[in-house]
């Protein structure tokens, strides 16, 4: 499988083998290994010229997918390793050895936080949205423990909170993430990767302000792509604001 090649993570790369997919098509190769960064703390921003049918989701979600998967393994070693640590203590104190911490029920109201996604994918329309939520969710499936959440306006609130909560990759569009963030129901100030797809249609469809704002909102993220059928002045403009020199452009 040609994607082994790209250095993803192997729950990524059966996922793609699930999916039917034995080589990466020529914007994933070029994409992919740019976004993955030489290391898990470097990484680029890039502005890339796709167009819809060109594989261009798969292109930037594995390599946001492949880094949170990475930095979930290196947390659960840190939680083990600090556990183990706990419990050599207690005993050699004679005490009984500590329980591991029980994870909240996410779903109690009682125990509601807001979402902290780490990732931030902002799509034009619902139906480009879902769109890619169901691709990542399709690409999650053997990643214990990551999960997507999909905030699109005209989907009932509360079903949408819910399954916000614990979300590491959120999918949405701009008007109802912002509602969300106003109302406190998702704090931004996590996320690591920031993805704006159809960055052509979303500014032909007056979401000009709302990037904006959330590339204020999200100011302290560690990278950012712009996917676009176009490399028209105003969207080279937009790679200008929301990017370091505009972004590594990649064709
Ligand atoms: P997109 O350009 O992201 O909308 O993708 C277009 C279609 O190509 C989708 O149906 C994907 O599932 C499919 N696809 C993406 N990457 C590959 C690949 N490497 N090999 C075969 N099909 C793919």
């Amino acid at each position: 499988n040609g994607f082994v090649e790209l250095g993803l993570a192997p729950e990524l790369v059966q996922a793609v083998a699930d999916l039917g997919y034995t080589q990466p098509t020529s914007v994933q190769r070029k994409a992919i290994p740019l976004a993955m960064g030489s290391d898990a703390s470097k990484f680029i921003d890039l502005m890339v010229s796709s167009q819809t049918g060109s594989g261009k989701t798969a292109a930037f979600l594995l390599p946001v997918l492949h880094t949170l998967i990475q930095q979930q393994a290196v947390a659960q070693a840190e939680e083990r390793a600090a556990f183990e640590r706990a419990v050599a203590e207690a005993a050699a104190r004679g005490e009984p050895a500590p329980k591991r911490a029980k994870r909240k029920d996410p779903t109690s109201s009682r125990n509601f936080k807001a979402a902290t996604p780490g990732a931030l994918i902002l799509c034009p329309t619902r139906e480009l949205a879902q769109q890619v939520a169901h691709d990542a969710i399709d690409l999650v499936k053997h990643c214990r423990g990551l999960r997507v959440a999909n905030v699109v306006g005209g989907m009932p609130y509360q079903l949408q909170i819910a399954k916000l909560q614990n979300a590491d990759l959120v999918v949405a569009t701009p008007g109802r993430l912002l509602d969300l963030q106003r109302s406190m129901q998702i704090k931004l100030d996590k996320v690591q990767f920031l993805v704006v797809d159809e960055a052509d249609r979303m500014l032909d469809l007056g979401f000009s302000d709302d990037l904006a704002e959330l590339n204020q909102l999200t100011s302290q993220r560690k990278q950012t792509m712009m996917f676009s059928a176009t490399f028209a002045p105003r969207i080279q403009q937009l790679a200008m604001r929301v990017m370091h020199d505009g972004g590594s452009s990649v064709q």
